[in-house]
């Protein structure tokens, strides 16, 4: 448990933050709550609707998404090969409520989203797979070293339908042009991870909600500066300090009122426990751990009137990023990916990328305008006119798989091969093998008679032994 401390207890609530939950929400409430807080968190995952991952024996449904399980107990999910290829993301289970007010409120498909606070990735992927490949996801994170994680994992994710930018938002406002959905997953207290996470407990303080909520404010009229007239947003934290939820939308409300209106109804089943509340035109949803079988979560939606200013247009870029491929290197890459009709095949310095056509426009100006750091399928390098593939194409749907010969590996080889380690030769035909383990593709290797050689990637292998 993150924030343990060194005889591993668990560290005290804040007593400020028992004494405020006392006054919001009265004695008996506050006492539940604390109680559910100092209780096991529940486990949770969400499933790649396109990897085909096998629901464990005993996962329950989570109600308010589609593809979200509780599992019966906390496997060690490093040494599982299915989470090292992108077939299921641990997410707690209230954040994956987005699914919900997604199916509510946008027809997701082809719609373009900015995630303006996107790292680790957890909702954008959710939004990835639900956008398709006509739409597009724009990841945002302030944080350097966080969009490489995000990188990572919307890579695993293998969509190819994100964009992962490292832009203040007030740039992503400025360069971004509209969107449809702008959502607005903002850095909080965290006060709904205390069961998890005893570090937010220890970093807790009044001081922290204040200067959270100021932060709020700011990323939030940028979000809503990005937002086109007529399109969707949703806020949320995972605190329950009304300074950062309810008080703030208020006051947004207090600004910018003429441009606020309703979202679609959100429909809710009283079993879930959600406490469904309204600020102005906001709909609000909040997730307490002692009424909803999840962590603490807040969420809000509001659409944008259509009649809005429009946003304004965005700047002319640098000079295209992105070089189109040639006739003959098209001709290598599109044996790799199924459908390579609805794709457009581009190159940046020495590397291939598959953009879906349907938004190839869009990611070639974005990427020319904010700091992009991985956009598509990354196919990988030619040399001799061949594709020797970049590790990413191998978790990408995208990939064509009856190219290659497959490696089938059971979980003891395939966590060798995620080590780094040396495999044992006789599952490899000669020659490029995609490497698989229970049908969720790993990587690649590339065997030359008795030898293997593991092109897993150093900076993604697994370092813990037990
Ligand atoms: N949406 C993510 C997910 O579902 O995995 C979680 C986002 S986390 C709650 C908030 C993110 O906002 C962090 O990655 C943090 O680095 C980023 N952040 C911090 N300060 C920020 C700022 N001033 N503007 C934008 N993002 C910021």
């Amino acid at each position: 448990m993150k924030g343990a401390n060194r005889t591993g207890e668990r560290p005290p609530l804040p007593a400020a933050f028992v004494e405020r939950l006392e006054r919001e929400l009265g004695a008996a409430e506050a006492e539940a709550l604390c109680r559910a807080l100092d209780a096991d968190p529940p486990v949770s995952v969400r499933r790649h609707p396109a990897k085909g991952w096998p629901v464990p024996d005993g996962a329950e449904p989570v109600p308010w998404c589609r593809d979200g399980y509780y599992l019966p107990e906390r496997p060690q999910f490093t040494f599982d090969p299915a989470f090292h290829g992108g077939a299921y993301y641990v997410q707690e289970a209230g954040s994956q409520f987005v699914d919900r007010l997604l199916a509510c409120c946008c027809d997701p498909k082809g719609l373009r989203v900015l995630d303006l606070c996107a790292a680790p990735g957890g909702k954008t992927t959710l939004y990835a797979s639900l956008a398709g490949p006509e739409g597009l996801v724009v990841a945002n994170e302030i944080d350097r070293q966080r969009a490489r994680a995000l990188a990572d994992n919307v890579r695993k994710w293998g969509t190819g339908n994100v964009l992962v930018t490292v832009n203040d938002p007030a740039d992503v406002a400025l360069r971004g042009g509209g969107f449809d959905l702008v959502a607005v997953d903002a850095p909080c207290s965290g006060e709904g991870m205390f069961r998890k996470d005893w570090n937010a407990r220890l970093e807790w303080s009044e001081g922290g909600v204040r200067i959270c909520a100021r932060r709020q404010a700011e990323i939030l009229r940028e979000g809503w500066r990005a937002l086109r007239p007529g399109g969707t947003l949703f806020y949320s934290t995972c605190t329950f300090a009304r300074a950062e939820d309810e008080e703030l939308l208020a006051s947004f409300a207090g600004e910018y009122g003429v441009e606020l209106a309703e979202a679609p109804a959100v429909d809710t089943d009283p079993s879930w426990g959600v406490a469904c509340g309204r600020v102005g035109a906001f709909r609000t949803f909040r997730f307490y751990p002692h009424r909803s079988r999840g962590e603490g979560f807040f969420a809000a939606v509001v659409r944008k009137c259509p009649d809005a200013a429009d946003v304004p247009r965005a700047p002319k870029g640098r000079r295209s990023l992105f070089v189109p491929a040639t006739r003959n290197e098209t001709a290598e890459l599109a044996r790799w990916v199924r459908d390579p009709g609805r794709m457009r095949f581009v190159r940046l310095n020495e590397t291939f990328y598959a953009l879906p056509e349907a938004q190839a426009d869009a990611v070639c100006g974005l990427s020319e305008r904010l700091a992009a750091v991985a956009s598509g399928v990354e196919l990988g390098q030619l040399f001799g006119g061949r594709l020797k593939p970049a590790p990413a194409l191998a978790f990408a749907t995208v990939l064509e798989p009856s190219l290659l010969p497959v490696a089938e590996l059971p979980v003891e080889e395939a966590l060798r091969y995620l080590r780094r380690q040396e495999v044992e030769a006789g599952r490899f035909a000669e020659g490029l093998n995609l490497v698989r383990s229970g049908g969720v593709a790993l990587g690649w290797a590339k065997r030359v008679g008795r030898r293997v050689n593991n092109l897993y990637p150093h900076s993604l292998r697994i370092l813990k032994n037990d």
